[in-house]
């Protein structure tokens, strides 16, 4: 992740508890800066140009935008393929990368890099990766929910799967490219696990080599991906 300063030059008799709130508003249409170049004014969707353009207005100049540097030293830059052979669409409570993983480096893909997926953005995605986090973090505190959000992650037919798997198909219609769903795997096996099928399909999807060092099932019918349960 890169740092960013942003600053203006206050040309007005503006009241500064104002331009703080407008500025909140900017932050919250804005991305985490996966790239150098994250805050380009290409990338900009119609609320951050709407939103800039108010506070420029407001101030009368000018919004500079500085990279201080990256969250980490060894930090590396996201996906750089030209065309990635499959995406995954995953997240977890702690991450601040993109949901979208590029399949081919395992890299993250910025959402500004997609074509815009719907009302000048990407909202359903990040509604579905807000949703996802939700049930990431029920889970992992124990306490409330736990059973409840685990299956939401696991279970293919779960409300919050659908909603994935529909921004799957969607990517997948915007960039043609595959685009597979991560499922979350925590259950408990009496059998072999790695010869439990699809549960999509019902057919076999184990892979032969584990895939970028992460992934252990995957089924190129059902577009999904998965792992093998640590729960053992
Ligand atoms: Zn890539
Ligand atoms: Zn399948």
């Amino acid at each position: 992740m890169y740092i960013q300063e942003i600053s203006i030059d206050i040309k007005t008799k503006l009241d500064k508890d104002e331009l703080i709130d407008e500025f909140g508003i900017l932050m919250s249409c804005l991305p985490f800066t996966l790239e150098k170049n994250s805050l380009d004014r290409k990338f900009n969707n119609f609320y951050v140009n709407r939103q800039t353009k108010k506070i420029e207005d407001l101030c009368n100049s000018r919004l500079r935008y500085k990279t201080i540097g990256k969250s980490y030293d060894s930090y590396k830059s996201p996906c750089k393929c030209k065309k990635s052979h499959f995406y995954i669409l995953i997240t977890n409570y702690i991450t601040i990368e993109s949901p979208l993983t590029c399949g081919a480096c395992n890299k993250s893909v910025p959402l500004y890099r997609l074509p815009i997926y719907y009302d000048h953005g990407y909202m359903p995605i990040l509604r579905w990766e807000t949703n996802y986090i939700s049930c990431d973090r029920l889970q992992m505190n124990c306490e409330i929910g736990e059973r409840w959000a685990l299956n939401q992650m696991q279970e293919i037919k779960s409300q919050l799967s659908k909603q994935g798997l529909e921004i799957c198909r969607k990517i997948e219609e915007l960039t043609s490219i595959p685009t597979f769903y991560y499922l979350h795997n925590y259950k408990k096996y009496k059998e072999d696990q790695l010869t439990r099928p699809c549960p999509g399909c019902n057919k076999k999807w184990n892979l032969k080599t584990q895939l970028n060092n992460q992934y252990d099932f995957k089924c190129d019918e059902c577009k999904i991906i998965s792992t093998i349960s640590p729960n053992i």
